[in-house]
């Protein structure tokens, strides 16, 4: 398996664990875009967000609550943001399905 964060998941490839489960695995983002910046992967791997279906909806509720679950432990009370990029127009660079969590700074609306 040449996926990245399937390497992460098993360890050939170093991170910073932050949460950690039987479904999800949760690390520090290696180019922090905030003071917060936490990337949370299904074990499985799941190329991206358009690949998944019904039959994942549980799962993909499981990492939702996983980064709720994370912004609570990191004390982001002021808010914070949850991204999920998904394919090339989505700018999606790493092709196994992950949750940005971002905090501890104020957000811009409208995306760039
Ligand atoms: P995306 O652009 O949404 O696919 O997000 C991929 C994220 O993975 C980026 O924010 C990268 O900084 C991050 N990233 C890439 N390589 C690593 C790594 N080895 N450890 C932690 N985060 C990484
Ligand atoms: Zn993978």
């Amino acid at each position: 398996m040449s996926c990245l964060f399937c390497k992460i998941i098993e360890r050939t490839v170093p991170s910073t664990p932050v949460f950690q489960d039987d479904l999800g695995y949760a690390f520090a983002d290696i180019h922090p875009q905030a003071p917060v910046h936490v990337l949370i992967v299904p074990r499985e791997h799941i190329g991206s967000l358009s690949e998944t279906g019904r039959k994942d909806s549980a799962l993909l509720g499981h990492l939702l609550s996983a980064a709720a679950e994370i912004a609570r432990e990191k004390q982001l009370d002021g808010g914070y943001r949850i991204v999920v990029n998904t394919g090339q127009d989505g700018g999606q660079t790493v092709d196994h399905l992950h949750l940005h969590l971002l905090g501890g700074r104020q957000f811009a609306w409208p995306p760039g």
